[in-house]
């Protein structure tokens, strides 16, 4: 089996705890939510990962959503082997940055120009300073538990943190910052509305998760994306999907394909790199071209458009181009969520299982997910159990209650049957 091989030795953990903060940075913050260590990976390949103790588990993180090849493909390590040369796009172009807008643009019809950056958080962070600077407002409407990445005005109320480990995930975010992001209820039209009434002329944009994945898996109610569209066009604030989860995952069009819905901007990452860090925004050519050096929003970043991640990239969207594995994926995960859902009501546990394409949670709650507050609602222990008797028979599921799981190309029927008869 060709295999990614890491150094696995017995005081892996005390080198990482001694130089790394928290240990190994979010994998560490997950587990703590499920009270379990986490393990070392030394080899991963297709849906299989194998941990630096020997053992072999049947991978639904999928690195939080990228690997939907699954690891290790052979088409992506090819592309990485012949693109072996240095480069930037910051300065001098190359083609394989052409050739990954080109791809992004085919599958996104609402993206007529798109800017490559390094991560989902550059590309958010970009998004949200164009809607400042094309429209000369401040505000930015956010919704509880959506998470849209590392930048200080977005780190408000993201969720995650506050779920896994207890900590507010603003701290240390300027209160300047806090106080133009406004926090409202995902999936509540009638906040929305009252929020553009008290901000006349004030709000630049509303970013969302069109579906939202990081408080485990929520698909907003028919609606209320349309909505989204309505209220931000007569209002003249921009609308950004953040589809860095979503895109290329759920449809190669993503979320916005599945809804018939046209953002402003579109915010991409995870998949697109093929498994090295890319991200990227896009959308209509007016607003774009308000990035330098055409227009005065600055963006740049030295290794943006590098031809290695590029290449990654293309190979990745090539394959999902191809395969167009989408009804095969979503049909493998409704097998998984029909045979989760059955074993729970055999033994009357509460459970929702929400699931779209290859993503899906694990709720064990008895109403429907529709947001944070609802999200919060799950049993987090009866999870943590669910969890660990999963990794003990060789499934690893995402390492909280309040996580979203994948699939990958490579799962097959016989990895669902393992994972549904645990409970
Ligand atoms: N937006 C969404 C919806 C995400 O899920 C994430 C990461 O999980 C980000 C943005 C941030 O992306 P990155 O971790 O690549 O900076």
């Amino acid at each position: 089996m060709p295999a990614i091989c890491q150094p696995a030795s017995d005081d892996l953990f005390a080198r990482a705890r001694r130089l790394i903060p928290g240990g190994v940075n979010s994998p560490v913050r997950a587990f703590r939510s499920v009270g379990g260590a986490p393990f070392f990976v030394k080899a991963a390949y297709g849906a299989t990962l194998t941990t630096a103790d020997d053992t072999e588990l049947i991978d639904f993180v999928c690195t939080w959503g990228p690997a939907i090849h699954g690891h290790n493909h052979p088409a992506i390590r090819d592309a990485i082997a012949l693109a072996l040369e240095h480069g930037t796009s910051f300065g001098i172009p190359n083609p394989y940055e052409v050739e990954m807008a080109e791809l992004i643009v085919k599958f996104f019809p609402s993206i007529e120009k798109v800017r490559m950056c390094n991560s989902g958080t550059e590309a958010t962070m970009t998004a949200i300073r164009l809607a400042r600077g094309c429209t000369r407002r401040d505000k930015i409407i956010k919704f509880a538990g959506c998470y849209h990445g590392h930048s200080d005005s977005l780190l408000v109320s993201a969720g995650s943190g506050a779920l896994t480990h207890g900590h507010p995930d603003s701290a240390g975010v300027p209160a300047a910052f806090a106080r133009e992001t406004i926090v409202l209820p995902y999936n509540d039209t009638a906040a929305l509305d009252d929020a553009f009434a008290a901000n006349p002329g004030q709000i630049a944009g509303v970013i969302v998760e069109p579906y939202c994945g990081n408080v485990g898996f929520i698909i907003p109610d028919p609606g209320y994306l349309a909505h989204l569209r309505a209220v931000t066009a007569r209002h003249g604030a921009l609308l950004i999907f953040d589809e860095v989860m979503t895109g290329f995952r759920l449809a190669r069009g993503g979320v916005q394909e599945l809804e018939g819905i046209t953002p402003d901007l579109t915010t991409l990452g995870k998949i697109i790199g093929g498994g090295l860090p890319v991200g990227a925004v896009g959308g209509r050519a007016d607003i774009m071209d308000q990035l330098a050096p055409d227009g005065p929003v600055y963006q740049a970043g030295t290794l943006s458009g590098n031809p290695l991640a590029m290449a990654a990239g293309i190979a990745a969207l090539k394959l999902l181009d191809e395969e167009n594995p989408y009804a095969r994926l979503d049909a493998l995960a409704g097998q998984l969520r029909s045979a989760l859902l059955s074993t729970a009501r055999a033994k009357g546990l509460p459970i929702q299982v929400p699931q779209r394409g290859s993503m899906f949670s694990v709720f064990f709650t008895d109403k429907p997910v529709r947001d944070l507050a609802s999200a919060l609602a799950s049993d987090a222990a009866r999870y943590a159990k669910f969890f660990h008797a999963c990794l003990h028979a060789g499934v690893y599921l995402a390492p909280s209650a309040y996580e979203t799981a994948f699939l990958s190309t490579a799962h097959e029927g016989v990895h669902l049957t393992r994972a549904s008869e645990i409970m």
